[in-house]
């Protein structure tokens, strides 16, 4: 395989616990402890998981939205932790976000035109006749119309605003895109209209995703590399095909075991798993999955399994040590 084109190695990002009138630090919630991927250019990287595991975090991390703990985010071979906020202005110009909640992501006292204008303005990219013109054109990409520009983000759908954040992502020309659960709050009909569209610009852009998602099923139609997330960490990251055909780690198994098939006749074994998932401020000692896991065994619940590669599949999980 080529270079990557992110690399991200040791990622972590505690919050501190505050208590007390002197706002004592009692403890840390552990968001993302300990992740390691690579995203390759062109490609779709999925992340999925149960939520607060840590995903929307990750995506943050990698966008430098949020400083990290610890670890590192190589893009292009530069590492983006600890840059200067010059150097990470440019950068950013690369790398986008498309944002969960297509209601709350844009301001409703803007008109579509200036929500677009905006990144062109703060990175002084275009102004006057030119800056029409790219909103003209970029609204015209996400399949929405010129005269939609004087219009604001509350007279449209939900599908249509996202439409508008997608166009805003774009205008930039970035080459990469993290697209944070971008059709969750969507109904299911207009779900895969947008996951099209994302499809149509990454080919037409050559555009790199990370996408985010709690629902395997909707990142398996985009991804080439689905990476499952519990607790934190990422438990398992496999090639699409090889993940849904064969998952290694319990808690995959178990998540895709509710993913429901187009075959009503094709016998499937639901795994329900015992409990909840533990607070990410007090995870259990080793495996971090083995209060729930079907399969632990004695050394789970004191040695944490190390996020192994096996021919290009990663997976944390003892059973495979
Ligand atoms: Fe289950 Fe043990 Fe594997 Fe964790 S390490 S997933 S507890 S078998």
């Amino acid at each position: 395989m080529n270079q990557p084109f992110i690399e991200v190695k040791n990622l972590k990002k505690y919050f501190p616990i505050k208590k007390g009138v002197f706002s004592r630090t009692a403890g840390h919630v552990k968001a993302v402890d300990g992740v390691d991927f690579s995203i390759y250019k062109g490609e779709t990287l999925g992340l999925v998981g149960e939520s607060g595991c840590g995903k929307s975090t990750t995506g943050r991390l990698l966008l430098q939205l949020l400083a990290p703990t610890e670890g590192e985010v190589r893009y292009e071979g530069k590492n983006l932790v600890g840059m200067n906020t010059s150097e990470l202005r440019k950068m950013r110009r690369d790398m986008q976000m498309v944002f969960q909640d297509p209601y709350a992501s844009l301001d409703p006292r803007l008109t579509v035109g200036d929500i677009i204008a905006e990144p062109l303005e703060i990175h002084q990219m275009a102004r006057g006749k030119e800056k029409d013109r790219r909103i003209d054109e970029l609204l015209n990409v996400v399949g929405l119309s010129s005269y939609h520009a004087k219009r604001y983000s509350h007279e449209f759908s939900g599908g249509q605003r996202q439409r508008i954040g997608i166009a805003r992502a774009l205008a930039l020309n970035p080459k990469l895109i993290v697209a944070d659960e971008p059709v969750s709050a969507l109904d299911v009909s207009i779900q895969s209209q947008v996951i099209n569209l994302m499809q149509d610009l990454q080919e037409q852009f050559d555009l790199t995703y990370l996408f985010i998602a709690h629902d395997l099923s909707v990142v398996k139609h985009i991804s080439n590399r689905i990476g499952v997330m519990y607790l934190g960490r990422i438990v398992e990251l496999a090639d699409k095909r090889e993940l849904f055909d064969s998952p290694q780690h319990p808690y995959t198994q178990a998540l895709l075991s509710a993913v429901p098939t187009p075959n009503p006749l094709a016998k499937k074994e639901r795994i329900v798993l015992r409990g909840d998932v533990p607070s990410p401020a007090n995870p259990p000692a080793g495996c971090t999955f083995h209060p729930r896991c079907p399969a632990v065994m004695d050394r789970c619940k004191t040695v944490k399994p190390v996020f192994q590669n096996r021919d290009g599949r990663f997976v944390a999980c003892h059973l495979y040590e």
